[in-house]
């Protein structure tokens, strides 16, 4: 028989054999649903380049498999900067989005090679000034989403009406404004605000180009696309049939490029926990687990994410459950009121579209350790071939 071409380790028997070889708990990513996310994407958006950001699952596989798909990578800190460099990353292939860094940070990104920052006001384009030759700018523009699960035009991007101001700051420096930036928050329910932040900025750049201000050739559209977890979502086609009908309405010369970080890794990864113990408390069996909210399901918190959890074992019988993190402190519970099969020591807890803001944000809190991130089918033809990670 000819062997399949990838193992599909989110099967349970895989999920067993893996945790038989890795211990738990662990963080099992699939690279073969990383490429398929990757062409859903690019299906979705024709003619927009996708540069993965690294910030939701920093793992050098999906960085490859990014890579080794035509992507490119949305960069936003020194350590991102470094595991590009480390992995022989074209640095043409990387831009640098965080809106705010120090002088270090800024040259660490030029001596690996990359040339195009972020700045959202005038202390960070004056940070170019000296750098004239060696780096261009987007600048990064607020656009607020009320309706986003977390509204990242808080926190960083300028007003639209200081858009042209800072331009000409960037302009009478000498340095180059390439074009602008948006992210409207991540996880949005729909595209109206992709769509109205993208029409917006196309009349800035115009205006902007009108006074001859740079080149303001590119279109920077952010994240946000969203994935299905407890609660499903649109489908990734009709979600951007918006944006692709704006996109389309943009002069020709302007190239649109989209930062998308969820959408490639979330439906990528499950993560696998082992119950370590159990006490029935008030009706309800308790089930202490080897991974909670200080560790992989910390985006319960931070992400404000419910992640589909379900044991591996089937049973017919179903009882009132709690699933628990292991640490000591009473707000680490993963899940209350499910209906689940009893449960023993040693059974393992997947838990569904782990590989966005859980890993990357665990701790070690109470000194239980962060999962292992196990990368599978890390090259197309080569069957379950695996790396855990931290090496
Ligand atoms: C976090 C972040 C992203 C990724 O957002 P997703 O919603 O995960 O797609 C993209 N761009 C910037 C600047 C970010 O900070």
């Amino acid at each position: 028989m000819r062997r399949p071409r990838f193992i599909d380790p989110f099967q349970p028997a895989e999920v067993r054999r893996l945790v038989g070889e890795f211990g738990s708990p662990l963080v099992i990513l699939d690279c073969e649903r990383v490429r398929v996310q990757f062409r859903k994407l690019r299906k979705a958006l024709p003619g927009v380049d996708l540069h993965y950001a690294l910030k939701p699952m920093p793992h050098p596989a999906v960085v490859q498999t990014v890579i080794e798909q035509g992507g490119y990578l949305d960069l936003a800190t020194s350590g991102e900067v470094h595991l590009a460099q480390r992995l022989g990353v074209v640095p043409d292939r990387c831009i640098h989005t965080h809106p705010i860094k120090r002088e270090q940070d800024i040259a660490n990104a030029l001596a690996f090679g990359v040339r195009l920052f972020v700045a959202d006001n005038p202390d960070e384009v004056r940070k170019f000034a000296r750098l004239s030759g060696e780096a261009e700018l987007l600048l990064r523009v607020s656009f607020r989403a009320p309706g986003a699960v977390c509204d990242l035009s808080r926190k960083f991007g300028c007003d639209p009406e200081d858009v042209l101001p800072l331009a000409r700051l960037a302009a009478g420096l000498g340095i180059g404004v390439r074009g602008l930036t948006f992210h409207v928050g991540s996880q949005t329910a729909d595209a109206t605000k992709h769509v109205e932040a993208l029409t917006a900025s196309a009349k800035l750049i115009a205006a902007a180009r009108r006074e001859r201000l740079g080149v303001l050739d590119t279109l920077d559209i952010g994240g946000g696309f969203p994935i299905d977890y407890a609660q499903p979502v649109q489908d990734i086609g009709r979600f951007c049939a918006p944006l692709r009908v704006a996109v389309a309405k943009l002069p020709t010369r302007v190239r649109v490029i989209a930062e998308p970080g969820r959408y490639i890794v979330g439906p990528s990864a499950i993560g696998v926990a082992s119950v370590m113990g159990r006490a029935r408390r008030e009706g309800h069996w308790w089930y202490y687990l080897d991974d909670g909210l200080y560790g992989s399901y910390s985006g319960q918190l931070f992400d404000h994410a419910r992640y589909p959890v379900e044991p591996l074992r089937d049973g017919e019988e179903r009882l009132p459950s709690v699933l628990a993190g292991p640490t000591c402190d009473s707000i680490d519970v993963i899940a209350e009121n499910l209906m689940l099969p009893p449960l023993k020591p040693g059974d393992l807890i997947v838990g569904r579209a782990m590989g966005a803001y859980t890993w990357a944000s665990a701790s070690e809190f109470n000194f239980f350790p962060k999962a292992t991130v196990v990368a599978v089918n890390l090259r197309p033809g080569d069957t379950g071939s695996i790396a855990p990670w931290p090496p």
